[in-house]
């Protein structure tokens, strides 16, 4: 009959735009083989990183933290946070011994694009109108806190104290920062306000913070990861692997870690590297995954060609990859009746708690069309299917990505010290980590897959930029105090 020939033709239509959409999420999907392959490139580029001084794909940067808090830790720290769109400014407070009573203070202060993207000067004189703020509202003017800032960017590093920005990422493109100290200039910009002063004593990555703020409750944390906004690591690395840290700064450097070596109670072995993984694939190294969105993505960012694996695994870009995807479905007939709107052609839509929400299994078919409705995307049933599977493939990848990452940096670990097996905990912090509802598990189950011979133990870090931060400050200004007597 007539009715059952037309929904033959239907279910043929649909099954035709289900293969489609099949095809055009494939490349997306890595085998086990290709996962292998990508934990072996990021293995090769951790090690190049820490032989060659230089430019290579992943930086390895130096931080100079040599031990993770014992406990003993206590004092007042002022900890500064620059790193995806907000300024923090934090007060930590530790008691001597008592590791659950740390009273911290804080607040938020945005970054308006114009600043993000506009002058040096002007960056770093808002970060200190901020401060100057947040000692008003603490009634802390004239204290001289000691201070760390935690600033969430490659920084090459020749002490604790300074940190030279190598190149901004995620969604900073401020002048006149490249190749400078950022630790100088926010000391100018303190001075050239002139109405409170501060003892900076570290610069720190947020990876670094993280590390150090979950190292605080279990001693086995030697490893921070940050999957938010950017992603990246940092753990501990034996200093006799640390080959460039002794050419890269010289005689003097060289000097002042032997001293430090015999500085407190243990030997000092290791240093804390920002390995900065989020620039894996910048020499062409992840070509042969990299699909065309990604390339659509790349090229259309404010940093073309840098940060590659970022772009595959981190908040910021997950989104406009599903974007680029959703755009190419759309011009093929495959969805939204074939109607590009403007909607979607608007960049950054597709933020993380879109995505997460999206792809919340709590969620019916129906909210997931209201939330579209919300970023101004008319769907129908089929559309949101299909919107949700292209979210979910893009987001799987991202975690199996990081996992196979973090399988090369454990498995390094273990072979620096020669185990069968290792144990070890990895301190954690980021939005797409925190929120996404399911980035977390598959990015364990792939290490676990990857990295037998480790058990991982993933500890969600309490606000580590802060506490991380104002932590490093304490030892570091231990440290200082040991050197001086
Ligand atoms: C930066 C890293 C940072 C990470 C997470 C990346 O874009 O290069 O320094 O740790 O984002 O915030
Ligand atoms: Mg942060």
């Amino acid at each position: 009959s007539k009715g059952a020939a037309l929904v033959t033709a239907v279910a043929q239509r649909l099954a035709s735009q289900k293969r489609k959409v099949d095809e055009t999420l494939s490349p997306f999907r890595l085998s086990h083989e290709q996962l292998q392959l990508v934990k072996a490139r990021m293995r090769a580029g951790l090690e190049a990183g820490l032989k060659r001084k230089g430019s290579t794909a992943i930086k390895m940067l130096p931080s100079f933290v040599y031990r993770t808090p014992d406990g003993t830790e206590h004092g007042k720290y002022l900890a500064l946070d620059l790193g995806g769109t907000n300024f923090r400014a934090l007060l930590v407070n530790f008691k001597k011994g008592l590791q659950q009573n740390t009273r911290l203070h804080h607040k938020i202060y945005t970054i308006p694009l114009e600043i993000m993207q506009g002058t040096g000067e002007e960056l770093f004189d808002h970060i200190a109108e901020c401060i100057s703020d947040f000692l008003d509202y603490m009634g802390l003017k004239n204290a001289r806190l000691p201070a760390g800032f935690t600033f969430s960017f490659p920084c090459e590093q020749t002490a604790l104290d300074t940190g030279t920005l190598v190149s901004w990422t995620k969604g900073f493109k401020a002048t006149d920062c490249e190749g400078h100290d950022v630790v100088s200039m926010l000391r100018e910009a303190i001075k050239r306000r002139n109405d409170f002063d501060l003892d900076i004593a570290a610069v720190v990555n947020d990876t670094v913070g993280t590390m150090m703020s979950c190292a605080y409750e279990d001693p086995q944390c030697e490893v921070g990861l940050i999957a938010g906004t950017g992603t990246n690591v940092c753990y501990m690395e034996e200093l006799k692997n640390i080959e460039k840290t002794e050419q890269s700064t010289g005689q003097k450097q060289g000097d002042k870690m032997r001293g430090e070596k015999k500085v407190g109670d243990a030997e000092i072995q290791k240093m804390c590297i920002n390995t900065e993984w989020g620039g894996l694939g910048d020499d062409g190294s992840l070509d042969d995954i990299i699909t065309p969105y990604d390339v659509e993505v790349d090229q259309t960012s404010i940093n073309p060609g840098k940060q590659r694996f970022e772009k595959l695994t981190s908040g910021m870009y997950l989104g406009e990859v599903v974007r680029q995807v959703l755009l190419d479905l759309t011009r093929g007939g495959l969805l939204f009746r074939g109607h590009v709107t403007e909607a979607l052609k608007t960049a950054g839509i597709f933020q993380t708690k879109y995505l997460s929400q999206i792809e919340s299994d709590r969620l019916a078919l129906l909210q997931v069309r209201s939330i579209l409705q919300g970023l101004g995307l008319d769907s129908t049933c089929n559309d949101s299917i299909i919107v949700k599977q292209v979210c979910g493939t893009v987001s799987h990848r991202a975690a199996q990505l990081c996992g196979a990452g973090m399988a090369a940096v454990v498995d390094k670990i273990r072979e620096n010290r020669g185990l069968d097996h290792l144990n070890i905990t990895v301190g954690v912090d980021g939005t797409l980590y925190k929120l996404h509802p399911h980035f977390s598990r598959i990015m364990h189950q792939t290490v676990n897959e990857l990295a037998p011979q480790c058990n991982v133990n993933f500890l969600l870090s309490e606000d580590g930029s802060g506490k991380g931060a104002a932590l490093i400050t304490a030892v570091g200004c231990r440290l200082r105090q040991e050197l001086n007597n």
